[in-house]
């Protein structure tokens, strides 16, 4: 048994989770960066919760919310550097997984005036360390509240990801009631990331006794109200919401032990390239996903299906149907994608017998 893993970020979990936070929050200073996307944070209650914390607290804040999704590195020193003006002591996140990388990034340019936004990607052990974070997440997907990563765009468009002990927020405030608010096609594509984190941490080679658990007990919340989303095309009740949004956290932890595979490298280009959101940019592979469980681990996929009451055919007409991703890429395009990968790729090496660059080909064509 292996049971390796560091998670050094306080969890508080819950309805009035941050009020139950704000102990623990009033210690990290006097003066806080907010930093949030356009309205979520106001349309999921997050953030007048967050103002009454600090109000009462007797912390003076500033509200930065300009960050977009799949946040660039430039937005992110924009904001940090709003935060080092107003001295901030600490930032905090709100929103999906946008704002809450945003603000792991923002938290070094706020301490790093100098920094520029591509400098982020460079050898941060000659920074000065980061600002400490609150997280408080409203979608029910990437679990960003609890990894030690942050999914950024950098000046040529490209998503790229920083990570490390460094890049884990101090508290994660997880209260499922912030996702009562999330529409229909947000609550389908954040619950596909969550499955698509469960499925490829289960599956990678980095898999070990404690990941496989997390990566079990997500699994079972999240596609419980996958199922129920694709039959009745409704949104979910109260009960599901927290299903779905402790499922994401379960799948967070996850993949903070064996990081993902390689639908989430193919997922960013789908993105970048084609606006589909994340979500389902990364299910749009779950059935190549599954092919190597067939292929190289079929006691796990045994143990899935058990699991969920369902077989393989079941579980990926769900999550077909749901990710809904038909897209004609051409052999050239598909070959200059794959080809210009250059370097280690760490999800494909973690990928049961790797990822090659005509797997990767394959896959692009399989979309059709
Ligand atoms: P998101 O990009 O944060 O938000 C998507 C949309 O949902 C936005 O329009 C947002 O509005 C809206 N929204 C969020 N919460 C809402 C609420 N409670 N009510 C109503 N609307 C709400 O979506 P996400 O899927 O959570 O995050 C995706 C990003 O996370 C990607 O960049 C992805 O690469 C990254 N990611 C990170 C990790 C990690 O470990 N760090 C893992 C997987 C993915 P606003 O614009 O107003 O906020
Ligand atoms: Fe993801």
């Amino acid at each position: 048994m292996n049971i390796d893993s560091y998670l050094p970020v306080k969890i508080v979990s819950g309805k009035g989770a941050a009020e139950k936070a704000a102990g623990e929050i009033s210690k990290l200073g006097k003066r806080c960066l907010i930093m949030t996307g356009g309205s979520s944070a106001s349309k999921s209650g997050a953030l007048v919760d967050a103002e009454r914390i600090l109000n009462e607290n007797g912390i003076l804040y500033s509200v930065f919310d300009k960050t977009e999704q799949n946040p660039l590195t430039s937005t992110c020193k924009e904001a940090g550097k709003h935060a080092y003006k107003f001295g901030a002591d600490f930032l905090m996140g709100i929103g999906g997984g946008s704002p809450l990388d945003a603000v792991k990034a923002a938290a070094f340019f706020a301490a790093n005036p100098n920094l520029e936004p591509d400098e982020i990607y460079s050898d941060r052990s000659l920074l000065a360390p980061p600002l400490p974070t609150v997280l408080i997440g409203t979608t029910a997907g990437t679990g960003s509240e609890v990894t030690g990563v942050s999914v950024l765009t950098d000046s040529t468009g490209k998503k790229k990801s920083i990570s490390g002990a460094d890049c884990y927020g101090r508290i994660a405030v997880c209260d499922y009631t912030y996702t009562l608010s999330l529409p229909y096609s947000v609550t389908v594509s954040t619950a596909l990331d969550a499955f698509a984190h469960e499925t490829e941490s289960f599956l990678s080679l980095k898999a070990n006794t404690i990941s496989e658990m997390y990566a079990l007990k997500g699994l079972e919340l999240t596609y419980c109200g996958l199922d129920l989303l694709c039959k009745t095309k409704a949104l979910p009740d109260e009960a599901l919401r927290e299903q779905l949004y402790y499922g994401s956290i379960f799948a967070g932890l996850a993949i903070n032990i064996t990081g993902t595979l390689f639908p989430h490298t193919l997922g960013y280009y789908l993105t970048e390239k084609r606006n589909i959101p994340h979500g389902r940019a990364c299910t749009a592979f779950t059935p190549a996903v599954f092919d190597r469980y067939e292929k190289y681990a079929p006691e796990k996929l045994k143990t899935i299906e058990n699991l969920l009451g369902r077989d393989k055919r079941e579980i990926l007409e769900t999550v077909k149907i749901l990710t809904n991703v038909k897209e004609s890429i051409s052999y050239e395009e598909a070959k200059q994608t794959a080809e210009s990968r250059t370097g280690t790729v760490n999800n494909f090496v973690r990928t049961p017998a790797g990822f090659t660059p005509e797997d990767e080909i394959n896959a692009m064509l399989s979309l059709r």
